[in-house]
């Protein structure tokens, strides 16, 4: 007879462990199935950076979602810490987003009425940055000058994350989910949209079968795979991202930095300077960026790009040390928008994927939410989370994905 459990999460990333977390918190029995190791996707290589002001979030819920994703780390990451005795190299600092040339400068200010609505931030001239950072290169025209913005060793919230669940009692299983156990509505046949009150009873996994109440599906860009066996579509594909560890001398930046094209540049609380990361905005062609397989592999064409971008922002880099250089793939979905909630005609599942660039700083938002729904039916954050849900691409046929690999930033 099969084992049962009443949630079972699928991909032990920052999504899935964020959602096991707040699970078990509220004392939910839950099994984290992840088939490699905790991290071992998108999360590992993230750069951190919990920011407002890039062009990934637009007016709206999008920018709703944000800000409930950027307040559920003040509290958060003490609770974690305080769990598992990590530090998770939790900055919280004024940012800085450099215009470097006019047409930085021009997006960089488009941006800024609406942002202001919600975020302590203003303009502020060459002038003023150099004050604020003198080893800035003299080419920055101006930058948005942001009261707080925030960074953290993505990978060690990952694993903080997983160890906290664990202490609540969720369990993690080292098992590849490999399909769906399903109960069909009448005249539903395999790979076709349900018809209303199909069933999701489980997982088969590589070393047998799990009977549960609720998957929550939070593979990352893997999660895209399972979209046949439900007739539903699962539209994220892979973006890949590469990003630099640098040691240099001096002291630490004071503000963390990014630029539009440049893209960020931050002092870690580890001493080592994070530089990048390439994206959708580093190529001409479509399919040059957008893989169909996760892909980790480190290039030497986008060491080059990385650090000649360092020193265009900060020219005392060209003696800088390479320590590491990281790269993985972001579960990019056609809008950018995360992916989270029940899949029509279907009971007993829900989605949570297709973060793109920001799935570190909303995956602790999207395990709240899934918790709200599997526990009292309905999300209770005051977010408007239409924008969200996974009916949106229920009648996608071929879904497109470069406006939004172009986009991407970070
Ligand atoms: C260079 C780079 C920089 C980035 N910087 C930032 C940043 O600064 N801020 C930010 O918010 N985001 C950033 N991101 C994006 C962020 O990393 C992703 O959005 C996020 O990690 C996605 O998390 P996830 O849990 O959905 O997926 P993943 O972390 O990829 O986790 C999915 C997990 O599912 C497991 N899995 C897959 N299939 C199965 C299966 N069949 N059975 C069991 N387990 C399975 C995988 O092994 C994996 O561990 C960056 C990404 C990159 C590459």
């Amino acid at each position: 007879m099969a084992e049962t459990v009443d949630v079972a999460v699928i991909g032990a990333g920052v999504v899935g462990c964020s959602v096991a977390y707040y699970l078990a918190k509220m004392g939910v029995s839950v099994h984290l199935y992840e088939r490699e190791a905790i991290g071992s996707g998108a999360s590992a290589h993230a750069t951190g950076s919990l920011s407002l002001l890039g062009a990934e979030f637009s007016p709206g819920p999008s920018f709703q979602l944000a800000l409930a994703g950027y307040r559920e780390f003040p509290s958060l990451v003490p609770e974690l810490e305080e769990s598992t005795g990590m530090d998770l190299l939790y900055q919280r600092r004024p940012s800085l987003r450099l215009a470097l040339d006019e047409e930085e400068e021009t997006f960089i200010k488009s941006l800024m009425p609406w942002q202001q609505e919600h975020v302590a931030m203003k303009w502020i001239d060459g002038a003023e940055v150099q004050r604020i950072e003198p080893r800035l290169t003299k080419q920055v025209r101006g930058a948005a000058y942001e009261e707080e913005s925030a960074q953290l060793d993505s990978y060690r919230l990952n694993l903080a994350l997983a160890q906290a669940a664990e202490k609540k009692g969720a369990q993690l299983r080292i098992r590849e989910v490999k399909s769906l156990t399903v109960q069909r509505s009448t005249g539903q046949k395999p790979g076709q949209p349900p018809g209303g009150n199909s069933r999701v009873t489980g997982l088969i996994t590589n070393d047998g079968e799990i009977s549960c109440n609720t998957v929550v599906m939070a593979a990352g860009v893997w999660s895209a795979g399972f979209g046949d066996q439900l007739g539903f579509p699962v539209p994220v594909r892979p973006l890949k991202g590469e990003r630099l560890l640098l040691r240099y001398a001096g002291a630490p930046l004071p503000v963390l930095i990014s630029s539009p094209k440049r893209g960020h540049m931050i002092s870690r609380l580890d001493g080592l300077l994070s530089v990048g990361s390439t994206g959708g905005r580093d190529y001409d062609q479509q399919e040059s960026h957008l893989g169909t397989e996760y892909d980790r592999q480190p290039t030497a064409a986008a060491r080059m790009e990385l650090l000649s971008r360092a020193v265009d922002v900060l020219p005392g880099l060209a003696d800088a040390e390479l320590v590491q250089q990281l790269a993985g793939s972001r579960p990019l979905s056609p809008d950018g928008k995360p992916i989270i909630g029940p899949i029509p005609g279907w009971e007993g599942i829900y989605l949570a994927t297709g973060h793109t660039t920001k799935g570190i700083h909303l995956g602790p938002i999207t395990g709240r939410i899934i918790a709200d729904y599997v526990t009292r039916g309905s999300p209770q954050i005051p977010v408007e989370l239409d924008d969200f849900l996974p009916r949106r691409f229920q009648d996608i046929q071929s879904p497109d994905f470069t406006a939004s690999g172009l986009r991407a930033e970070e």
